[in-house]
């Protein structure tokens, strides 16, 4: 502002200088010109938001605070929220916030909570109905993958049922078979994912280790609950129509059939391995005679079939799967 002051006075003495010399006209359009170029130069002034700012400084401020501003709004995000879950939540956020686009957020309004990505794993349980149904579709191609004991009347050997020694829940279907030499088969056509034939048990004190760790937890860790099958077998039977992507599990094997290799297709009723004690307790011990029995799951999506159901619901969903009457 100083400057331009000192500028205009410049040119005002020089006007006057004009006029006591007799160029009266040349003055005369000198001074209106100088008159336009005041106005125009203290509404430049006035219609800036820096007034105290020096006029030397306030072309960087201004481009300071630009950038301070935009990556702000990214950043917060990302900083507060998991990458997986960014792209669902900045529309989110652009919405309920009521911000214009490009405008640094309100720090005033809390950062909008993101809506939670549940793993598969994490999804909620099949109602009774949905489980009936599905058991009911998969019922028409199922072959019954042990012809050992039918679980069916008891329910510590079905889904749901307690398993204290692991602090866990049964997720699966046990046919006791009391003694060595029967056949796992698969029980749908499909594809064999994950095949475990060369399992050696831990001594029982080791074992002990990894069980007071599922106690400690109140739950069976995943990995601790695979060890505990022994050698075993997954076959991935697609998405079946209706029914969504399938899976079973046979466990505890003695052994597992050659033919059965990961990547290979398996035809419903082929043999997958020996029934045995693989995983339990007993083998831990060096016993593998005591307790051979096929530990069998079926899963949906991700979810045992009948997860969370009562004992009731649970026994009438495997009968349905298994076409049985009783
Ligand atoms: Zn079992």
């Amino acid at each position: 502002m100083a400057v331009s002051f000192r500028w205009l006075k410049k040119w005002v003495v020089k006007i006057l200088g004009n006029l006591k010399s007799g160029r009266v006209l040349l003055s005369i359009a000198a001074l209106a010109v100088a008159f336009v170029i005041g106005i125009v130069v203290s509404q430049a002034w006035s219609s800036d938001s820096s007034d105290d700012t020096p006029a030397s400084s306030a072309g960087p401020s201004e481009a300071d605070s630009e950038p301070t501003s935009s990556p702000s709004e990214p950043d917060d995000e990302s900083s507060s929220t998991d990458p997986a879950t960014t792209p669902e939540a900045t529309p989110a956020s652009g919405s309920s916030d009521g911000s214009t686009p490009g405008n640094p957020p309100d720090n005033a309004d809390p950062v909008p909570t993101p809506a939670p990505v549940f793993l598969v794993l994490d999804q909620e349980p099949q109602t009774y109905q949905e489980a009936l149904e599905d058991a009911a579709r998969l019922s028409l191609d199922i072959v019954w993958p042990s012809g050992c004991m039918s679980p069916l009347p008891y329910p510590d050997l079905m889904p749901n049922a307690p398993r204290a020694y692991r602090s866990g829940i049964h997720q699966g279907v046990d046919f006791q078979c009391f003694a060595r030499g029967h056949p796992a088969v698969a029980a749908l056509d499909g594809r064999a994912v994950l095949v475990v034939g060369n399992y050696e048990d831990p001594d029982s004190d080791k074992r002990d280790l990894l069980l007071d760790v599922a106690a400690q937890l109140d739950a069976t860790p995943p990995y601790t609950l695979l060890t505990l099958y022994g050698n075993y077998v997954v076959i991935d039977h697609g998405v079946v129509p209706d029914v969504g992507h399938v899976i079973t599990v046979y466990a505890h094997l003695e052994s597992v059939d050659p033919d059965i290799r990961v990547g290979e297709a398996v035809q419903a009723g082929q043999t997958v391995g020996e029934i045995g004690n693989r995983g339990t307790h007993a083998a831990a011990n060096g016993d593998f005679y005591t307790d051979p029995h096929l530990h069998w799951e079926l899963h949906i999506d991700n979810q045992y079939l009948g997860a969370g159901l009562s004992a009731e619901e649970t026994r009438y969903v495997y009968t349905t799967l298994f076409a049985e009457t009783s």
